[in-house]
């Protein structure tokens, strides 16, 4: 009996739970949405309860935002959740999450964030891991991909925006 409602479990878990790579592929597309507007291409989603409540992409450029990356934007257009929502989320982004945006996950306490790429940067895993986090790397060849072409046509331009930043997104100690 134990076995044929596990085999029910296993086959509802197949069918209906969303994987990594299904939520990845959400935030890539926001990520793609910033590129195509001229725009940084980081995307973001935050998920509740295996359901996207929320996407974002990065801002910075094309809104002229100080405070708009992927991350925040995701959580922002979340609206304004309660503790009880904010702990059964986990945030979704193509790139490794700086010290602002693993600030904000740490803040709402969302426990878990899955990041598509931390070879083209690395933002601040450690802080999120030190603060309970957990923390998934899938290195996603389309998120580094299209990382990797904005960087080679807008090298520049993102040199600048690291400027911005003191050439760091990591944790300044
Ligand atoms: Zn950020």
């Amino acid at each position: 009996m134990m076995n044929i409602i596990n085999s029910y479990f296993i086959i509802f878990l197949v069918f209906f739970m969303k994987s990594d790579e299904y939520f990845m592929n959400i935030a890539l597309q926001q990520a793609k949405l910033s590129f195509n507007q001229g725009g940084i291409p980081i995307g973001a989603v935050l998920v509740k309860d295996n359901k996207i409540i929320s996407k974002g992409h990065n801002r910075l450029i094309q809104d002229s935002s100080v405070i708009f990356h992927g991350e925040m934007d995701a959580i922002e257009n979340a609206g304004r959740l309660n503790y009880e929502d904010y702990i059964k989320c986990t945030l979704y982004t193509t790139l490794s999450p700086c010290t602002m945006c693993s600030g904000a996950v740490i803040l709402y306490n969302i426990p878990k964030v899955v990041i598509g790429d931390n070879t083209s940067l690395m933002g601040a895993e450690n802080l999120l891991k030190d603060n309970g986090v957990e923390v998934i790397v899938l290195n996603d060849k389309k998120c580094i991909d299209l990382f990797d072409k904005y960087l080679q046509e807008n090298s520049e331009k993102w040199i600048k925006e690291l400027s911005k930043v003191g050439n760091t997104t990591k944790i300044k100690k």
